[in-house]
């Protein structure tokens, strides 16, 4: 008896209440009746999609967001958009665009939905209406927006062309570096004036990570100034200025100091690795104990002479300016790897540098 009342109750469960066809079913209802009655998927008519245009951003829920192209806002839109029976997940969607005008496409969306373990597939149309804003980021570009202002100089001269480039090109770089992570990042202007250079920086953090890393690799200065220059959004918004100086001299410069003169290696958190010329001895030296000194010449002005002969300890050049040959003393270690070699005429003397520093 038992087994036969199971039976009958086995039976009816698979036919749908609603058409009676016979299959699995999910509750009372086959796939096609749960479908139909069950997975009620809308969309709204419209769809805005606000675009910057200045930049790869799009509107979405009240932020901007970056995006590859315009097929992907829409989709992510749409996701956000999109309104499916409680319980069910929104497992894949995708859209063809079809340009009506240029602000109007007709969206095709494709939706698969997923409950318990049941899938659905939907196809829905709706429009996109093309709308153009700038961005926070954009505006504050476009509006000249800056939080810090890097102001490099010289020790107590100016700044040369040649070495202003180099940190123009510095800043730029890292600026961008930091940008490829944070879009907030941006150099707003950068300004020549007597003395330096003037980089205004959208945020002070990143002109303050600068400014240390100035500190670090050149061995350079910097004070920190604060002031607060008004209020935005609701908050406090303070300017902040990097005076950062750099030393008379940097990497590659032949400096004289009480009548000796060094050849500069490296410069790092004040420290000065120089070789002394002629011997081609290394010595380590503060920044601050240098501060008498004279640069004789500076890496870019460091010129070449062809080697003669080649002794033990001397070399014969061809002097650059005289073109007469001149004896100089091999400093240690030297190493020569062609014709040529890089060669400096100071108050104190004249001398080679080897090809290995
Ligand atoms: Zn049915
Ligand atoms: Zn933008």
């Amino acid at each position: 008896m038992g087994s036969r009342t199971h039976r009958w109750q086995g039976w009816s469960e698979v036919f749908c209440v609603e058409c009676g066809r016979e299959g699995e079913l999910i509750g009372p209802l086959c796939h096609d009746c749960y479908s139909r009655k069950k997975v009620i998927v809308d969309l709204p008519q419209y769809i805005d999609l606000t675009l910057c245009s200045h930049c790869s951003s799009f509107l979405m829920g009240g932020r901007w967001a970056e995006t590859e192209s315009v097929k992907e806002a829409v989709e992510m839109l749409l996701m956000e958009a999109i309104s499916a029976p409680n319980g069910m997940q929104v497992d894949g969607l995708t859209v063809q665009l079809t340009e009506k005008d240029q602000r109007t496409f007709e969206a095709a969306v494709a939706v698969e939905l997923v409950s318990e373990g049941h899938r659905f597939d939907r196809k829905l149309t709706t429009t996109v209406r093309l709308k153009h804003g700038s961005c926070k980021e954009c505006s504050k570009q476009r509006g000249n927006y800056y939080e810090a202002i890097i102001q490099l100089r010289g020790d107590d001269r100016a700044l040369t062309a040649d070495v202003e480039r180099r940190m123009e090109r510095q800043v730029t770089d890292r600026i961008d570096a930091m940008r490829a992570g944070s879009r907030e990042v941006f150099l707003t202007k950068v300004e020549h004036v007597k003395g330096g250079v003037d980089f205004y920086v959208s945020t002070a953090q990143s002109a303050r990570i600068i400014s240390r890393e100035f500190q670090d690799s050149f061995s350079a200065e910097f004070k920190e100034s604060s002031s607060l220059w008004g209020r935005q959004d609701g908050r406090d918004v303070y300017r902040v200025t990097f005076l950062v100086r750099l030393p008379r001299f940097g990497v590659g410069d032949v400096i004289t100091c009480d009548s000796q003169d060094y050849y500069i290696r490296t410069m790092s958190k004040g420290v000065v690795r120089c070789i002394a010329l002629p011997s081609g001895e290394e010595r380590q030296m503060k920044v601050h104990d240098l501060e008498s000194c004279t640069v004789s010449c500076q890496a870019s002005g460091i010129g070449n002479a062809i080697v003669l002969t080649e002794r033990d300890s001397e070399l014969q050049l061809l002097d650059p300016d005289s073109m007469e040959p001149v004896d100089v003393i091999k400093p240690r270690g030297f190493r020569r790897d062609g014709e040529q070699i890089r060669f400096v005429r100071t108050s104190t003397g004249t001398h080679v540098l080897s090809d290995s520093w």
